[in-house]
């Protein structure tokens, strides 16, 4: 097998693209923008740095950030300070820069769109407007929207989040981050080179798009974010399913899904990019290997368990209660009094901490965290030091 077509150009392709050919492949990627300013955050946490160190180390421009605020549905405020930066990119920049390493490295980039492609013969088969290609296998790495599915299921709405934003002309140094009542999903704010990215992601299934820009128009005006001169967006985000992560078909004799196109993206934060170039990475390892099925045991290993695990815990954090309130806003109280669960906070919004590792933390420092909740609550409420500490949790309002 040498000939790859891969649909797509974003971080999965692009990836996955470059370490084909620097293996020897003939590789072509296809896109239909290339590089392009793709409705995203575009923010990188510590394990994409550490996995990938030219994001960090590169000339290509880029915003730093260390300090992430984070805001409740009743207006709470507390504040992480990262170790690692949060490395954020225009997408413009970053496609750009990944799409310039593929074809370093012996890739044909050629814009165009991928109408068709046909999996059932010996060679795959590719419709590009009105010519017809050929290549042993093909990569299909066009995103949240994919509709080349051979063989698979598509995505349901019960998979995918709505997200709306705008790219504002403005300038900041935090990143700020909104929960919401009874809302599946949150706000942000995040500062890039010279403007911000602010968005709204949610649920595809238990909310309208009415809704979100409704919501996004009050928290830009209430975090005092301008319109003038915004330039609107919007995009879906895979938030998938345990059952999607395990059972999902995404490989077969000649084909493969990555990236966005396999739903491997964090239900909790949305962080995708990470998850993008990685699964890029493994399917590429896997084919050179000669070892094509076995992609997605290399997935679960590397971590889409990890993944399967936040899908469980996602509609608890989201719609859950604790002591009598929501999640979101018992977590920020909680951050904002106890300073070892703001360190582990700070950790999980970092990248630094997964998720599988975060229950056995939790409950190694349950007992300090606690300790520290109580003092922090006696020391504004001095009252309740002289009743015992845990008689009430009416100050958690
Ligand atoms: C609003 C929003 C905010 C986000 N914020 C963050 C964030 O801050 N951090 C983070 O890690 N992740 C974030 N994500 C997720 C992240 O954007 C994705 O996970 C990531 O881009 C996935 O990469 P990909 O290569 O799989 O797909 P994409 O980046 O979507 O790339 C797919 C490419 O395929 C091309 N294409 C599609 N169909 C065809 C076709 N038929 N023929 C040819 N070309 C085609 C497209 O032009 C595109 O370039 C966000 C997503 C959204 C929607």
């Amino acid at each position: 097998m040498r000939e790859i077509a891969i649909v797509g150009g974003g971080p999965a392709g692009a990836i996955c693209g470059e370490h084909l050919a620097r293996a020897g492949y003939s590789v072509t990627i296809y896109d239909e923008h290339l590089a392009w300013e793709k409705p995203c955050g575009g923010g990188l946490t510590h394990k994409a740095i550490q996995a990938y160190p030219f994001l960090l180390d590169g000339p290509y421009p880029k915003k730093l950030i260390r300090n992430v605020e984070l805001i409740s549905s009743k207006g709470h405020r507390a504040h992480l300070a990262l170790d690692q930066p949060i490395v954020i990119y225009s997408r413009t920049v970053l496609n750009g820069l990944l799409l310039e390493r593929a074809e370093a490295a012996g890739c044909r980039i050629v814009r165009s769109r991928v109408n068709q492609i046909d999996t059932a013969g010996q060679r795959a088969r590719l419709a590009i407007g009105k010519s017809r290609e050929e290549a042993d296998f093909i990569v299909i790495a066009a995103g949240a929207r994919n509709a080349l599915l051979p063989n698979t299921r598509p995505l349901s709405r019960n998979d995918l989040e709505m997200t709306l934003g705008y790219f504002v002309p403005a300038r900041a140094e935090a990143i700020r981050v909104k929960f919401l009542r009874r809302f599946e999903g949150y706000l942000w704010s995040f500062p890039r080179c010279d403007h911000l990215s602010v968005g709204i992601c949610g649920s595809m299934a238990r909310h309208t798009s009415q809704e979100l820009r409704r919501h996004l128009h009050a928290f830009m005006a209430e975090e005092n974010i301008p319109c003038e001169g915004a330039q609107f967006y919007s995009h879906v985000l895979p938030s998938p399913q345990p059952q999607t992560l395990s059972a999902r078909r995404v490989v077969g004799r000649n084909w493969a899904l990555v990236g966005d196109a396999a739903a491997w993206v964090d239900p909790i934060t949305g962080e995708g990019i990470y998850y993008a170039m990685r699964s890029g990475d493994l399917l590429a390892e896997a084919l050179i290997a000669d070892k094509t099925l076995e992609y997605p045991a290399r997935i679960r290993k590397a971590f889409s368990s990890d993944l399967e695990f936040a899908t469980r815990i996602a509609r608890r954090f989201y719609r859950g209660r604790f002591l009598g309130g929501p999640v979101a806003t018992r977590m920020i109280q909680f951050i904002e009094w106890s300073p070892t669960f703001r360190a582990l906070m700070a950790d999980l919004f970092g990248g630094s901490q997964d998720y599988c590792s975060l229950k056995g933390r939790l409950w190694a420092q349950c007992g300090k965290t606690l300790t520290e909740v109580v003092g922090s609550l006696m020391k504004r409420h001095p009252a309740l030091a002289k009743s015992a500490p845990a008689a009430s949790t009416e100050n958690l309002h």
